[in-house]
């Protein structure tokens, strides 16, 4: 049976552009028919939008002027709807996490204070960043002291005295320690003739700069060493 326009399988006509379409296409609302809105959501939307930009002015001031109750309301929703939003949230980052990402580093820029506190209330989360991103975040400081010599000699000469003073703490706590290390790791390079140990041994006796030392150099001088040490063994 027709009833205005609209049929019982599941159609509806909007009120306003006059397409018959499927329920699924109109907005919910208690008091329509069907329980729906009488124009579809696409209308519906646009007839939102204007009435929006037509009472701009009403709106912005209500929202002006209720701003701590507007406030108030979202925080009460937010809380209310955790799981919900938090849920939310996780959907869309899977979709599309570039986006997500983007908009996080995005919100972080203009909060930095937020972003702050977040950290203070999540170590874990540093750490585990940290730990998971060594590699990586060795090498961008390295690359970027090496694009910004000035900075990093600005910042020795700014932080000397705070150096110095955690290097002399550090010492005081794990100076045995440190020299038996220190000990330890020469003696250890010095019986498997590593290339930081011939590097060294070249770098006195030649008195050249490192990067001066090519890997010729270190295999000769390596077996040069080798048979001095043969020689010295046996006699
Ligand atoms: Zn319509």
């Amino acid at each position: 049976m027709l009833v205005g326009g609209d049929n019982m399988e599941g159609m509806k006509v909007c009120s306003n552009c006059g397409v018959e379409k499927g329920l699924d296409e109109f907005g919910n609302q208690k008091q329509g028919k069907f329980g729906k809105n009488s124009m579809c959501k696409i209308c519906k939307k646009e007839y939102s939008h204007l009435e929006y930009i037509r009472n701009k002015e009403t709106y912005e001031r209500y929202r002006e002027e209720n701003k701590d109750k507007i406030k108030l309301n979202s925080k009460e929703y937010r809380s209310k709807n955790k799981d919900m939003l938090s849920e939310r949230r996780s959907i869309i980052y899977t979709e599309n996490p570039e986006k997500f990402r983007k908009k996080s580093i995005e919100y972080a820029r203009k909060h930095p204070e937020k972003k702050k506190e977040w950290l203070k209330n999540n170590p874990d989360y540093m750490k585990k960043y940290h730990e998971e991103n060594r590699d990586w975040l060795l090498e961008q400081g390295a690359k970027h002291r090496k694009n910004n010599p000035e900075e990093k000699k600005e910042w020795g000469i700014k932080n000397r005295a705070h150096v110095k003073s955690y290097n002399e703490d550090y010492k005081k706590d794990k100076g045995k320690e440190l020299s038996l290390y220190g000990k330890n790791y020469t003696e250890d390079n010095r019986n498997k003739l590593t290339d930081v140990y011939i590097k060294g041994l070249l770098h006195v006796s030649l008195n050249i700069s490192s990067m001066d030392i090519t890997p010729g150099l270190i295999i000769a001088k390596r077996a040069q060493l080798k048979l001095r040490r043969a020689i010295n063994s046996v006699c």
